[in-house]
């Protein structure tokens, strides 16, 4: 017999926590890694143009609330505008982070002159990705709330360029990296995509503009899984259908049998197990390490090291009290039922995401069957009393939350697919627990007895 190495119940973690841990430098993306002396300053500089900018158009939209005295002058209108103009299909990685190809980004950024004639200095956009903790190291620091990185930046001048008015055209594109995590909203933090570009005249007017883009991972489904559990010392095995994926919105059906129901070993008498009750649970748990700015690293023990913050919500269930069927003419004994589940609507799920810099989303169906244990005489197989021992079987399955994969024209597409193996599991074996509580008239078998 395989050992087994099925998930046990007990190892699903259902309290909040929150406790200091090191962030270990392989746990970063590839983005991060290379993070160079000249990125960190680059990251820094985002930051700072952030600030400035949002002081600039602070002033320019109300000046009464900024301090003129102490800021440079600036004039109200700009040499030119800037708009991103997005050209490429809805941005959807197709397949996981090991398999997935990437997705194509690719636009064009609209300068229109204003004025006669303007020379740039530079002009340059970067692609940020942004996480936002929303337990920070330090409350209100909002360098502990962000944590950003340079995906790819675009230079699109060399040297100093005189554009005339009118509009003028930059194509950019850029196949960002299928293994980087889906853009994702959660109650401890958010992973975001930005473009961020910026021209800067000669005269020193900055002309900016940013746009959030939208990252999705959709998983493509490999056919159900098949998942085993035992209950020892009892015969009982219970086998759940389970698609491989499913989504934010739509049912999934759910199919479980139950075998060894029977116990034949006892001479003239007949031990069977009846279900009398169940309920099914789709958990949510996310985990975020927030990390702390160079200020505020001491606060935690030093640079490197982050607060872990782990939350586990259910994000649908349903209790079930008939429906399923029970065949005692089987050997052994089965019993049958398949069911709809569905996320509740408007709980915003996180779709199942791993990112290395610190946002982790999972999903878990826990099911529960109260069974209850009778017994026949020996006169007649219909004629069964109830023995007193019930018990409850609890099962955890991991489901796979992911976007659908849409109509969105995939990179991917003329690729030859990549499915990652998944072997089949051996057999979990379940702890089981006795039933405490009043279980009521069993009225299949108080029908039975009529
Ligand atoms: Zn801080």
């Amino acid at each position: 017999m395989p050992m087994p190495t099925g998930i046990r119940p007990g190892a699903l973690k259902t309290s909040k926590n929150s406790k200091p841990t090191t962030t270990p430098p392989s746990d970063r993306p590839d983005f991060e890694r290379k993070s160079s002396q000249e990125r960190k300053s680059s990251v820094m500089e985002i930051f700072h143009h952030k600030e400035k900018r949002g002081s600039l158009v602070g002033r320019s939209n109300s000046p009464t609330k900024g301090s003129p005295k102490n800021s440079p002058k600036i004039s109200a209108t700009k040499p030119a505008k800037l708009v991103i103009d997005m050209e490429s299909p809805p941005l959807i990685f197709h397949g996981s982070p090991a398999s997935s190809t990437g997705a194509l980004l690719s636009g064009q950024l609209l300068l229109t002159v204003t004025d006669p004639e303007v020379t740039l200095q530079s002009f340059e956009m970067v692609l940020v990705a942004r996480t936002t903790f929303k337990k920070p190291v330090s409350k209100d620091c909002p360098d502990c709330a962000t944590k950003t990185s340079e995906v790819f930046k675009w230079k699109f001048l060399s040297e100093p360029t005189k554009y005339k008015k009118g509009g003028h055209t930059f194509p950019f594109s850029y196949l960002l990296p299928g293994h980087i995590p889906a853009t994702s909203h959660g109650g401890l933090g958010d992973i975001d995509y930005v473009l961020d570009c910026k021209a800067i005249t000669t005269l020193s007017d900055s002309i900016t503009v940013t746009r959030s883009l939208t990252v999705e991972r959709a998983l493509q489904p490999t056919g159900d899984k098949v998942s085993i559990r035992v209950f020892p010392p009892t015969n009982l095995t219970a086998r759940v259908v389970l698609p491989s994926v499913i989504h934010p919105i739509g049912e999934f059906p759910v199919q479980l049998s139950l075998t060894g129901v029977i116990d034949n070993s006892l001479n003239n008498v007949e031990r069977r197990w009846r279900i009398r009750r169940m309920n099914w649970r789709i958990d949510e748990q996310t985990k975020i390490i927030s990390a702390a700015c160079k200020k505020h690293a001491p606060k935690i023990g030093g640079e490197g090291k982050g607060i872990l913050h782990e939350e586990v919500r259910s994000i649908g269930g349903s209790d079930i009290k008939s429906g399923w069927k029970t065949d005692f003419d089987t050997h052994g004994g089965q019993i049958d039922y398949e069911f709809s589940a569905a996320l509740k609507p408007n709980c915003k799920p996180l779709c199942d995401v791993a990112s290395p810099t610190g946002l982790e989303a999972s999903h878990n169906l826990i099911l529960e069957l109260i069974v209850a244990e009778e017994q026949t005489s020996g006169v007649g197989k219909n004629t069964a009393m109830p023995t007193g021992a019930a018990r409850v079987l609890r099962m955890q399955f991991k489901l796979v939350v992911t976007t659908r994969a849409g109509m969105g024209i995939s990179w991917d597409e003329e690729m030859p697919p990549m499915y990652e193996d998944v072997p089949s599991s051996p057999p979990g074996y379940t702890k089981m627990e006795d039933f405490e509580g009043d279980l009521g008239p069993d009225e299949e078998l108080e029908r039975m007895r009529q």
